[in-house]
């Protein structure tokens, strides 16, 4: 049933030997110092990673959800980065593609090429100090005046952010309708819109993608670059996040098979009290059900990415797929700590960049505690 085609086969390899010769070689200098390589960017895009999902004629791989899900899961298991993993996912699910989805003919033709082909690197921001979970509390005003709107506001967290070219953010433009109506969406153009970052963010894991705060201060974006209708933002950004939460979670898939493999070789070399450390059941058989876990989580993912294709309803399937994906790698890569013990305690080691990066994974895209909402909100459970 999830056999790949020919073509997905080819976009495998292709990636996977990709990231063997240009993503790996560094990755572990770029981890520790926190470098966004720009060069490295431009090579991925080359390759189609920055456009995987956008059609062809603006410039992109024109994948399906499902087949986007597969090179995702492709470049988790290749790429030792998960920062620049992370950083692309981001680029093109949060913002190539509700631009794709809802742009103009003209926005699509003036956005798309340069997201697909590197020149342009994608961020969103949606995220307040005081809207992060509950993001129907945005205090960031964009009060429309002729034939533009003055936005004002600082939004938190940006990946890719002081870095990003273009910026998918979300204003209050009519406080009176609330988050679904009141919300809209704006692309903005560094360099053309007077937008600033803040320093930077350290952060625990996925160093090479660079966080910063956005800073809107009397920022006048034209009607032009409004996305959507005035007060579809909150659809948007639903959309959006229909798309991350269902394909991102497919580099973490990657990446745990990867490690996987690593913790078989690992376990099978080992020595411990005359015996090898597979022989012991107290390390093998958390592993095994990890990937009894992994492969559920796996199914959820592709089952989701297959409804998004079909055009269904798939809120539920996505917060499933987010939920199963993240919680696992977070456990999976737990396990794999204890594993490869002090092996995996020193720095830079494959496990424990792994580790801090799915620290992070439920976090984004709707902490796990959100998407148990969500799921029980579907259930009938009366949720607030
Ligand atoms: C690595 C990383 C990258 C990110 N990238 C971006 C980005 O590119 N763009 C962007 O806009 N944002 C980004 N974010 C921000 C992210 O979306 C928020 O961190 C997330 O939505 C949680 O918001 P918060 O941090 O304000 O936590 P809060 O919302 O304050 O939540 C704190 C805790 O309370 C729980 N909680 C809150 N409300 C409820 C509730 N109703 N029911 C149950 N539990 C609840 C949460 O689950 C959490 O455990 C990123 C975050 C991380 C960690």
């Amino acid at each position: 049933m999830f056999e790949l085609n020919a073509n997905q086969q080819l976009w495998r390899e292709k990636i996977i030997d990709f990231a063997a010769s240009h993503i790996n070689p560094q990755a572990q200098e770029r981890e520790q110092t926190a470098a966004f390589d720009r060069q490295l960017w431009l090579a991925c895009a080359q390759l189609g990673l920055t456009g995987l999902s956008i059609p062809q004629e603006w410039g992109g791989s024109g994948m399906d959800a499902y087949t986007t899900v597969l090179a995702l899961e492709a470049l988790g298991f290749g790429s030792e980065d998960p920062g620049l993993n992370f950083g692309i996912a981001a680029h093109l699910l949060a913002v190539a593609v509700p631009v794709w989805k809802y742009g103009t003919e003209e926005q699509r033709q003036r956005f798309l090429p340069g997201l697909c082909n590197g020149q342009a690197v994608g961020g969103n921001a949606i995220t307040e100090e005081t809207a992060g979970s509950d993001v129907f509390a945005m205090q960031t005003s964009g009060t429309p005046q002729g034939d533009h709107y003055r936005l004002n506001g600082t939004k938190t967290y940006c990946s890719n952010g002081g870095e990003a070219d273009l910026v998918l953010t979300y204003a209050m433009t009519n406080p009176a309708k609330g988050f679904f109506g009141g919300i809209s969406a704006f692309v903005l153009e560094a360099g053309q819109q007077k937008i600033s970052w803040s320093e930077t963010r350290e952060k625990l894991g996925l160093r090479t993608c660079p966080l910063a705060a956005l800073l809107l201060k009397d920022c006048a974006v034209p009607v032009a670059n409004r996305l959507g209708l005035p007060g579809a933002g909150g659809q948007i950004f639903n959309a959006s996040m229909t798309w991350e939460r269902i394909c991102l979670g497919a580099i973490h898939l990657g990446a745990m098979d990867r490690l996987l493999k690593l913790a078989t070789q690992f376990a099978n070399q080992r020595f411990s009290g005359g015996q090898n450390l597979s022989a012991r059941q107290a390390v093998t058989h958390p592993l095994a059900d990890l990937k009894v876990r992994l492969e559920g989580a796996r199914l959820l993912t592709y089952q989701a990415a297959q409804q998004l294709d079909a055009g269904q309803r798939t809120g539920l399937a996505a917060s499933m797929a987010k939920l199963a994906v993240s919680e696992c790698y977070k456990h999976f890569c737990l396990q794999m700590m204890q594993l490869f013990a002090g092996e995996a305690y020193q720095t830079p080691h494959p496990v424990e960049i792994q580790l801090r990066a799915a620290l992070g994974a439920t976090l984004y895209s709707g902490t796990s505690e959100i998407h148990r909402n969500l799921v029980a909100r579907e259930l009938g459970f009366k949720v607030h």
